[in-house]
């Protein structure tokens, strides 16, 4: 069988912050490889290293010791193959939506015109066509968060890195979007780094979920997410929810994931 390139792969990484204080050892021979199209989710508690996981593939760090590769070749700095989503939406409250989701593709140096284009067909596919003109204050936080996913998109990276996206979010806002963010990532084919501590999230979204240990961060345990075939194919993650696998692995990944109350 041919193998196929990773789209993400971490081998043996170890990562140490260097401050005036002393040093952090953030991870520990980490690996990790996702496969062209795959959600993966990273759980672990807060400090665990987990966003600096996403800023090694994003390029923004450098490991101390290990490789990095994305499509096979080693990552050298930032690069448009990877789109960030984070927990704040990050817009400018002085530009309109429309002009917000433009921005990476301006900064990008990519046509005007054909970013005004997608970021349009992108804003009405989310619910958002009558509110391109209107300014982030006057949206929702759930909104928001879908304007930033459209600006995230609106460069077609290939890899999402998607950090806590939803954790600002309040209870149903973050279970509806939750339930409509991994039905376009998936419909787009996109490969997807989700890392967050919600472990209904990551079971409900992702193809496979990753518990990570406490700091240094190393994975503790793996979990292919299967359920079985509801009548439309896959289950969508509210959907998700409610099945009895989900219980169970949720109760795996907790047993796993140690949390005591004092911890
Ligand atoms: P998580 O996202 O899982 O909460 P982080 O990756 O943000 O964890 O951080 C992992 C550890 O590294 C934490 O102990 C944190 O305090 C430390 N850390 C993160 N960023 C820096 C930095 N720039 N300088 C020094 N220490 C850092
Ligand atoms: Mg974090």
């Amino acid at each position: 069988m041919a193998t196929q390139t990773p789209k993400v792969e971490l081998r043996d990484i170890d990562l140490r912050y260097f401050t005036l204080e002393g040093e952090t050892e953030a991870l520990r021979e980490f690996s990790l490889s996702v496969s062209p199209g795959e959600f993966v989710a990273i759980v672990g508690q807060s400090g665990c290293g987990k966003s600096t996981l996403l800023s090694l593939v994003a390029g923004i760090l450098e490991p101390t010791d290990g490789d990095v590769l994305v499509n096979g070749a080693p990552v050298e700095g930032p690069s448009p193959l990877c789109g960030y989503m984070l927990q704040q939406d990050h817009l400018f409250e002085w530009r309109s939506i429309l002009d917000n989701v433009v921005l990476g593709a301006e900064i990008q140096g990519l046509n005007r015109g054909d970013a005004i284009e997608r970021a349009k067909t992108l804003l009405r596919g989310y619910g958002l066509g009558e509110f391109m003109d209107h300014f982030p204050h006057q949206l929702s936080g759930g909104m928001r968060q879908r304007a930033a996913l459209a600006r995230t998109l609106c460069t077609d990276p290939e890899i999402l890195l998607l950090d806590e996206p939803f954790s600002a979010l309040d209870f149903q806002t973050r279970l509806a979007l939750s339930d409509e963010v991994s039905e376009i990532l998936r419909r787009e084919g996109k490969t997807v780094i989700l890392v967050t501590h919600d472990i209904s999230e990551a079971v409900s979204m992702a193809d496979k979920v990753i518990v990570m240990t406490k700091r240094p961060g190393r994975v503790k345990a793996v979990h292919d997410i299967v359920f079985k075939e509801t009548e439309n194919g896959r289950p969508r993650p509210f959907e998700a929810r409610s099945l009895e696998e989900f219980r169970n692995y949720f109760d795996q990944i907790w047993s796993e994931l140690d949390i005591h109350v004092g911890n």
